[in-house]
């Protein structure tokens, strides 16, 4: 294996403008012409098949495959790049590609097209596995003439599970498609290959064969690599030709069944190579034999280890699968093999090649027992999955591993997010050293992780070396040291804005659960302190990632000293930064000593109890897209600019002197988490004028607890655009610093950018007070708009007053646009304009049920002004808008909803609207008692809308309550759903002898939440009940005191708003 820690001067990759697109799904960038690829390559396996049959096509049609996006995403749509780049193909014209959806009778606008088709045409489809399966009935409506169609099916192995919401690897469905059909199926399972094959397929179909070429999904398609003995274009012409002239007499009179073992050998003849429809590897006396069907290249090069470790075994691979060529595979056969094992992707019950097999050694007489290996549709078969085959067959487990396996998981908005392909980058610069770079993004995990595999050297295997995680909510939510090798390494990275404290990671940031892992396992981190490192002057901006590249480094190549480190990472960077070796070279000195800490595991911690909340299994990273999930940063980074040298900027900069601390809005006094939104759905219809949702929050790793009843404080945020508009319109610079301080605390301020401070903490949207009007006179330069502004603050202003305020509804921004002569600078804006104050939401979910998430129930708040705009309230409005994956800033706001103190006392709850937030919480609560053994008291749930279809929220889940018998009686009002009004107070009333044995008798509580407009209403039902407990007992009360002493008992419990 070549030293890594060579220097080398050139770099090999193919074009140096190709980088220019590179990205962190294609750290080497996508090659701009097919021309360009020869030779060594870094590029993807399916770049390689797609520039082959770029250039021996005229036409393409290229199907959507599973998780591709708009068509500018070049790295979808790498066809329709060269074709708008115009670069010719083999025959000096620019290929037609057809950009085409998967939908069902996909298939017809091919045949229309050959129909009127040239002779001598022939056509390139680019599809996936659950394409071709689309195309199935269209095809077999052509019946008895497809076969001998010009058509060259490229076909990808990978598909979308929706049932998990998994891409997946599997070709099952496109083998039985092809199966029905009768085309036959040439596999790929490497990059080479699937340039080779692509010829053959494009030959074949110019002599009229319709085929398969199948190559392998997800990994053919992501795996940026390493790929020697690349065909340069001109060879593929010389060879395409040589093999048509040598196939175009013979492929004709060879039966259907041997067109493709014709057509390998001849393309053997004229390339030197020895592919066959069957390949054996090992003794062909072997007791045992494999047969192996897959087009994954991993999967068939683990089966080529074991004949090495085991030479009674043997391996056969099937190159193609379809049609069987009996005489090819018995021509095998081995005198004494006992018994065949055949491995393959199950679909269905049935393993066809298994059937096949048995059928070919009937024939031939051959009696050898037969047996079934299929593994499920869709999983990944790996080292794991392999040890359990051979523990099953041979008795031996020890595949042996080779060559270094480094796995990187960030969250897929990190600011850390390209290291790994900077790694790789580097990496790829050491000759004669293969490399795989393979992304995956699971968009539901922790609101979007993701995962980079990079493979260096020749792996076998799927044994980790080093995991680097960027933050223990990561390391809590995933088991990452499942696929760790026994001698393999955690790199966990600390908050850069936090000091590094060894006893608080051990006892609040890290999970019981992730501790007891470390110790079963004997496993202990090393902690990257990027707090302790800071950001150097030197490499501003770029330290944290440095010290990550350091850290890495250091871990996967020890033997590297300082000087090799510093090449790597100025090979790292490139030209994206001038950075000078000598201030590096420091850096990884310091960053050696002081920002590599290791946290050693201890015995005890296997002691440890797990929470209830904790004792759920780790998560599994699942490849769910082909890109991050959409949404925007939360926290824009702070600019300082040099140029700004006024107070603000120099407290910035001497943090020190000025006493600022950087936290998470310092101004709160409450204890703010950053979490995610995991789900944010209507639950009104589309058409409905009121919208009311309901969001989810994934607060994995953030430490947040909540108690039955509390709400949430949430700080939305002004929306984005609206902001920047106004700063252009006002004539601001959107970077200037300004001191917002806190209206709750002021002593304490912090700094942010103009453009930060108006998104996140000034009041923009809201509604401005007489005081505000007071102020902006003078600021004001023209003297109509003063004289306006005194008019509006004085007693004769107060009717114009209240039209701007409660009939305009003007905000901050509107009055900037009526009164343009008044402009105070940045500072003085954030100083007038009120402070944004969080909006509180009753928690909808019981952290028992859900204990990495919070749920709430909302409304958009929105009225009509007297110009006819829609207007929305702040917050409300933002969170309807949030996209699943986006942070926010929250915090927990204790409550007076509470159960009541034991499990038995009944609860009657009534609430409108999303005043039913709590009592989804309540209730999920008691279904925990109960599933807990505990018994639990009657629950009444009276609930009230206009129409049953468009307001019943949560219904179907009362419903399920109910079932479950941990609600007692659902009463639901829908007002407008019959002739005669039924109000939430009708229903109540229709159950007031229950009610009065239930709260008055068996001392129940009482909750009414949501808008305040039926509380007399309620409260008079609630006297009546104690008063008809009170004739029972036949005593007087005074029924409203008594309402208000089950107030102060919290007995009666009210949350309007
Ligand atoms: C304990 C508690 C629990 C709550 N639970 C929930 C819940 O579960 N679900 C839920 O949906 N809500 C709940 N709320 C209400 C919620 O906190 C917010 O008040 C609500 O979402 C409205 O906030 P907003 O920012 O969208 O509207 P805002 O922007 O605050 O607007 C609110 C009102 O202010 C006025 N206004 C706003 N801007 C202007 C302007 N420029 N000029 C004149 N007038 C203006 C309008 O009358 C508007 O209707 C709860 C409140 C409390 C106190």
């Amino acid at each position: 294996m070549p030293s890594i820690s060579q220097r080398v001067e050139e770099h090999s990759i193919s074009s140096s403008a190709a980088l220019t697109s590179a990205s962190i799904s294609s750290p080497f960038g996508l090659p701009l012409d097919p021309h360009e690829l020869k030779g060594k390559a870094l590029t993807t396996p399916y770049n390689l098949l797609l520039s082959t049959n770029y250039l021996l096509s005229n036409t393409i049609f290229n199907y959507k495959l599973p998780g591709q996006f708009e068509e500018s995403e070049n790295i979808d749509n790498i066809l329709s790049l060269w074709a708008n780049l115009q670069r010719k193909n083999l025959n000096k014209k620019t290929p037609k590609i057809h950009n085409l959806d998967i939908r069902s009778g996909s298939g017809d606008l091919l045949f229309g097209y050959l129909n009127n088709a040239k002779e001598h045409e022939h056509i390139s489809v680019v599809l996936s596995n659950a394409a071709l399966t689309h195309m199935e009935p269209v095809l077999l409506k052509y019946h008895g003439t497809y076969n001998s169609l010009p058509i060259s099916f490229q076909v990808s192995a990978v598909d979308f599970n929706s049932q998990n919401g998994n891409l997946v690897s599997t070709s099952a469905a496109a083998l039985s498609v092809a199966r029905n059909l009768k085309l036959p199926v040439l596999t790929s399972f490497n990059g080479v290959e699937a340039q080779h094959f692509s010829i053959v397929s494009s030959v074949l179909a110019q002599l009229k064969v319709a085929n398969v070429h199948l190559f392998d999904g997800l990994a053919s398609l992501k795996t940026n690599q390493t790929i020697g003995a690349v065909l340069p274009s001109s060879q593929i012409d010389e060879i395409s030709k040589k093999l048509y002239a040598a196939l175009s007499d013979k492929i004709e009179k060879v039966h259907s069944t041997s067109k493709i073992s014709l057509a390998l050998s001849e393309l053997n003849k004229i390339l030197n190579t020895n592919y066959q429809p069957f390949e054996q590897y090992g003794d062909k006396n072997a007791e045992t034999t494999f047969v192996v069907y897959s087009t994954s290249e991993q999967t068939v090069n683990l089966f080529k280890q074991i004949p090495k470790i085991n030479s009674k075994v043997g391996v056969i691979v099937a190159r193609v699968p379809l049609p069987f060529e009996t005489a090819e595979f018995n021509k095998l056969v081995f005198k004494n093999s006992k018994k065949l094992v055949v491995v393959t992707e199950a679909l269905g019950a049935t393993n066809s090649l298994k059937l096949d097999i048995q059928a070919s050694l009937f024939f031939d007489g051959v009696f050898i027992e037969v047996v079934d290996a299929s593994y499920p549709s869709g999983v990944e078969f790996g080292a794991t999955q392999l040890e359990s085959l051979l523990n099953q067959h041979i008795l031996t487990s020890e595949i042996a591993s080779a060559g270094s396996f480094f796995r990187f998981i960030t969250n897929d908005n990190s600011r850390f997010i390209d290291v790994p392909s900077k790694i790789t980058h580097s990496l790829s610069l050491v000759p004669d050293l293969n490399i795989k770079y393979r992304p995956k993004f699971d968009n539901s995990l922790n609101a979007g992780l993701f995962q980079v595999d990079l493979q260096v050297g020749n792996v076998v295997g799927n044994r980790v070396d080093v995991t680097f995680v960027e933050d223990a909510a990561i390391l809590n939510k995933l088991n990452v040291l499942k696929d760790l090798k026994p001698s393999g390494s955690v790199l966990v990275l600390g908050a850069v804005d936090e000091k590094f404290d060894e006893e608080k990671l051990i006892t609040k940031t890290l999970s019981t659960k992730t501790k007891q892992l470390l110790a079963a396992k004997k496993f202990n981190l090393t902690f990257l302190d990027l707090n302790a490192i800071g950001d150097e002057e030197g490499t501003k901006g770029r330290t944290s990632s440095i010290a990550i590249q350091v850290a890495f480094w250091k871990l996967a190549y020890p033997e590297l000293d300082v000087a090799a480190i510093v090449t790597k990472i100025l090979q790292a960077f490139g030209s994206e930064a001038e950075l000078l070796a000598a201030v590096i070279a420091e850096e990884v000195e310091k960053i050696q000593e002081i920002g590599l800490k290791e946290i050693k595991y201890s015995e005890d911690w296997l002691k440890l109890e797990l929470a209830e909340e904790e004792d759920v299994p780790f998560a599994e990273f699942k490849e769910t897209s082909f890109k991050p999930n959409p949404r925007e940063d939360f926290i824009d980074e702070t600019v300082v600019k040099v140029e700004n040298s006024n107070q603000v900027t120099k407290k910035l900069m001497f943090k020190e002197a000025y006493g600022v601390d950087t936290a998470l809005r310092p101004d709160l006094p409450v204890e703010n988490f950053i979490v995610k939104v995991k789900e944010n759905k209507r639950l009104t219809p589309a058409e409905y004028s009121r919208n009311i949702f309901h969001i989810e929050f994934d607060i994995t790793g953030t430490g947040l607890k909540y108690n039955i009843g509390e709400a949430l404080g949430v700080h939305g945020r002004n929306n984005p655009q609206l902001v920047d508009q106004f700063i252009e319109l006002y004539g601001l610079n959107p970077n200037d610093l300004v001191e917002v301080v806190s209206k709750e605390n002021e002593q304490i301020f912090e700094i942010r950018t103009l453009r930060q401070a108006l998104i996140e903490n000034i009041d923009l949207l809201g509604k401005p007070p007489k005081r505000f009007y007071e102020s902006l006179a003078e600021f004001t330069k023209d003297d109509k708009e003063k004289a306006k502004l005194t008019e509006l603050v004085s007693p004769a202003g107060a009717e114009l007053l209240k039209t701007f305020q409660d009939e305009k509804f003007y905000n901050y921004i509107d009055i900037f646009e009526i009164f343009k002569s008044a402009r105070p600078s940045a500072q003085d804006l954030v100083q007038i304009i009120p402070p944004l104050k969080r909006r509180e939401y009753s928690i909808a979910s019981s952290q028992k049920l859900h204990p990495n998430e919070v749920h709430l129930l909302i409304v958009v708040v929105d009225w009509v002004d007297t110009n006819g705009n829609v207007r929305y309230g702040q917050c409300s409005k933002y969170l309807s808008d949030l996209a699943v994956g986006q942070e926010l800033v929250v915090s927990v706001k204790p409550s007076i909803m509470k159960l009541p103190p034991k499990t038995t006392q009944p609860i009657v709850m009534a609430g409108l609207g999303t005043g039913l937030a709590p009592f989804k919480a309540f209730l999920e609560e008691r279904q925990y008692q109960l599933e807990q053994g505990q018994e639990i008291g009657e629950a009444y749930l009276y609930l009230g809308s206009r129409h049953k279809r468009e307001e019943y929220l949560y219904g179907e889940y009362w419903e399920s309550f109910m079932a479950a018998g941990v609600l007692t009686h659902l009463g639901a009002a829908f007002s407008r759903d019959q002739p005669q009004k039924v109000y939430i107070q009708d229903k109540i009333r229709e159950n007031i002898n229950e009610l009065t044995e239930l709260i008055a008798q068996k001392t129940g509580h009482f909750y009414l939440c949501g808008p305040t407009w039926p509380v007399p209403d309620i409260t008079a039902c609630l006297e009546d009940v104690l008063e008809k407990d009170a004739g029972e007992r036949g005593v007087k009360i005074d029924s409203a005191k008594e309402v208000e002493e089950m107030k102060e008992d919290g007995r009666y419990v009210l949350e309007v708003y």
